[in-house]
C-alpha cells in the first residue's frame, strides 16, 4: 500500500473528496485520514462546506419577519423619496 504523507496528501486530498482518484491511491489515502486528525477534519470541512451553502440558500424568513423587513425597507426607501 502506498503510505500518504500530509505533505502530499492535501493536493490528493480534493481529488479523493471529488472521488476521482484511482482505487488504490483512493484506498491508501482513506487509510491515512483514518489515522490523521488534521486530513480528517479537512475532509470533514470540505464535504460541509456545499451543505452549507445549500442550507444557507434556501433559508426562509418567517412570514413576520419578512413582513417587518419589508415594512422596515419600505419606510427606508419612503424616508429618502421624501427628502428629495
Ligand atoms: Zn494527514
Amino acid at each position: 500500500m502506498t503510505h500518504v504523507a500530509c505533505a502530499s496528501g492535501v493536493e490528493l486530498l480534493m481529488d479523493f473528496i471529488e472521488g476521482v482518484l484511482p482505487a488504490d491511491v483512493s484506498s491508501a489515502l482513506e487509510a491515512h485520514v483514518a489515522g490523521c486528525a488534521r486530513c480528517a477534519a479537512f475532509v470533514a470541512s470540505y464535504q460541509a462546506t456545499p451543505r452549507i451553502l445549500r442550507d444557507a440558500t434556501v433559508v426562509t424568513l418567517p412570514a413576520d419577519v419578512e413582513a417587518s423587513l419589508k415594512a422596515f425597507l419600505r419606510a427606508r426607501t419612503n424616508a429618502f423619496k421624501d427628502r428629495d
